[in-house]
Formats: C-alpha cells, structure tokens, sequence
C-alpha cells in the first residue's frame, strides 16, 4: 500500500475527542461469554420461525417508515402513553445522544453541564463529553445507592441542563430509591431528568409513576437486554414538547425496516415467549446469587438486572484473568481504580453458561 501524507486535524476537531477513545467490545474466543448484559438465547423455534416470516415480508426497496408508526404505537399502548410521547431510536444510546445534542448549548453563558452518578453507563459521560458539556459525578453510597444529599448539593451548585439516573443501574444492578429519585427530580426542576430503565422487565418497580407526575422526567428503554440486542431498538418516552424537538435531532429512517418489524413482533405476538425468557433469566439470576453466595472470597449484590454485580477480595483483575483463562468472559473494573478494583460484572447466562462460570470462578478466587 502506498504510503499516505498525513492528516493534520488537532486544530479541526473538538478539543474534547482527544479524551475520548472508542467504545470497543472486548474481543477474542471465549467458550462463555457473560460480559455485555445481553440476554441468553432462550426464544423458541417457532419464535425464530416468526421473526423469519416477518423480515420475509419487507419491502427491501423502500426506505422503512420514516415515523416507526405501527412500532410507536405498540409502546405507546404498552406503556399507556400517546403517539406523540414515544420516540424510536438505534438502540437508547441514539436517544440518550439526542437528549445530549438537544441540551448541550449553555445556558445564561455556563457550559451545559450533565450531572450523573458514578460507577454507572458509561454512555452518558461519552456522549456528554463528545458535545462538551461538563460531566458531574456524584458517588453512589456505600450500598450503591443514590446518595441524595450530595446529589441535591450539585443540583444546588452545578444547575445541571440534564440529570441522567440509570435505575436499575448498570454496572451495580441496584435500583434507585424511588422517594431519594423523586427528591431528584424536583430539586431538578429545571433540568431535563433521564431515567434510564435499560434493564427494568427484570425488576420489581419502574419509574413511570414519576413521568406521569412530573413534566421534566423522560424515561427510557430497549430491547437490547431482553433478547433482541441485534435489531438496536430503544425508546424514549417524554412530553411531547420535548419530543418534538428531539425528532429535529433524529436522523430520517434511523430505524430500519427490518428493526421495526421484529421490534413490534417482539413487543406483541411474542410478548409471552419474551416473559418466559425473562422469568427464565429472573430463576438463573437467584440461582447464581445463592451459588455466588457460598463462596468464600466474594461477596454479592442483590440484583435487580440480568447480571450480578460482585466484590472479590482479591483484585478483579486476577479474578477476571483466572476466569479468562478458563474461557469466561466477564467485565473487570479494576481500572477504574479505587473502590472498583475488586468488582466485577457478570451477565446471567443459560443454566450451562452459569455453571462455567461458577466452576471458573471458584477456581479463580
Ligand atoms: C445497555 C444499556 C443501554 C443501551 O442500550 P441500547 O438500547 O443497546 O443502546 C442503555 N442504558 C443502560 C443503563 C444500559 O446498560
């Protein structure tokens, strides 16, 4: 290949790029992979068969429908909300970039900041910085809470555009304390407030009520944790007004056809074999925090997710590299430093799946 001159584009790009590194999933052969929260392959044949029929009937040719129409509407009546209140996007991290896009100009001549919590998404802080609002992180509590005091202080201090709560959260699989989230979102009045519920068919309580209630509470969700991380389709629920604005943001068909087809078999002629596949994940979950529990050497948080979130007395990076090298792919956050460098998360898997893990794991401690 012939030798390219080289681009010089320091001075052509956003200052904030250079902080930034691209999201890459770990890569590699592993016999177990429990390390991206997605849901273990558990739809049936006659499932599969479906979804095949319906992606044979595209019309390939055309561009899909610009509005997901027959999509937004199956949500809305899912969530007992409006038209006017769903927006569709490539996965929820389009959305929650759209929510960024929107608020990112300053407001009485201060940077619009992001205020969020930490450890959690790691796609808020990306997306904030990638359109250089400020990112503020306020600590979770030493349960993996909301620590409501400190983050009322950096409302107080900050005055946030965007507040971003991922309940229940990733990486931690805690749910927010709804009265301490509540307390967040009206000392946020004035600021847009996320509630990102990524993972919430596999919890006891979401934080519609709050939505309802409160104007400056958008919620989101996906599909991509319930056994359809393939077609990246999320949702945006918000009112309209914001909505609106938001749909100026959204490229035309960001959704496919083929997305919102199997999106809306998803959502209703396979609503059922979608809540086996949940319970089924929901039992393996319980199992594996009882099994996790009898070990020695690690302790274990109560999740509300579809992975566990869990303290190794020795560093995580070991853990992760003895589980590793027995072919189980977990996620480490030792390098993250601090009161992370002893957790680790993992995804719940098949029945199969687990009990690798759980094999590796005891080896590993
Ligand atoms: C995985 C995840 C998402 C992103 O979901 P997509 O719909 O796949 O973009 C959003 N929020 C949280 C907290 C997640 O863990």
């Amino acid at each position: 290949m012939a030798c390219l001159p080289e681009l010089s584009l320091p001075r052509l790009l956003r200052p904030e790029l250079a902080e930034l590194s691209a999201y890459v999933p770990h890569a590699g052969e592993y016999r177990v992979r429990l390390d991206a929260n997605e849901a273990p392959p558990l739809l049936g044949v006659e499932a599969r068969a479906r979804l095949g029929a319906a992606a044979a009937r595209i019309a390939w040719e055309r561009y899909p429908d610009a509005t997901a129409h027959a999509l937004r509407t199956a949500i809305a009546a899912k969530l007992g909300v409006t038209l006017p209140e769903v927006l569709t996007g490539v996965g929820s991290d389009e959305l929650i970039a759209l929510l960024m896009t929107a608020i990112s100009g300053p407001r009485a001549s201060r940077r619009a900041t992001l205020l969020t919590t930490t450890p959690t998404f790691v796609m808020y802080r990306m997306s904030a910085k990638a359109r250089g609002l400020g990112v503020v992180e306020v600590p979770l509590d030493a349960s993996w809470g909301l620590s409501l005091p400190a983050l009322q202080k950096a409302v107080e201090l900050g005055e946030p555009s965007l507040v971003f709560i991922a309940s229940p959260n990733n990486p931690t699989g805690t749910l927010a304390d709804p009265d301490a989230l509540e307390a967040l979102v009206v000392a946020a009045k004035d600021a847009r407030v996320g509630i990102d519920e990524a993972y919430v068919d596999y919890a006891e309580r979401d934080h519609l009520h709050l939505y309802r209630k409160h104007p400056n509470v958008a919620i989101l969700r996906t599909l991509s944790k319930i056994g359809f991380a393939a077609l990246r389709v999320g949702w945006l629920v918000a009112r309209p007004e914001l909505v609106r604005e938001l749909d100026k943001l959204r490229l035309p068909y960001n959704v496919g056809s083929v997305s919102q087809a199997l999106a809306c078999l998803a959502l209703g002629e396979l609503e059922a074999d979608l809540k086996q596949l949940i319970a089924e994940v929901v039992v393996e979950r319980e199992r594996l925090t009882r099994a996790v529990g009898e070990l020695s050497g690690i302790v274990v948080t109560p999740s509300q997710a579809n992975f566990l979130w869990l303290k190794s007395e020795r560093p995580a990076a070991e853990v992760w590299q003895g589980l590793a090298e027995r072919g189980v792919l977990v996620r480490s956050f030792h390098a993250r430093g601090g009161r992370l460098s002893h957790q680790l998360r993992v995804t719940v898997g098949t029945r199969a799946e687990n009990d690798a893990f759980l094999a590796a794991l005891g080896e590993s401690l």
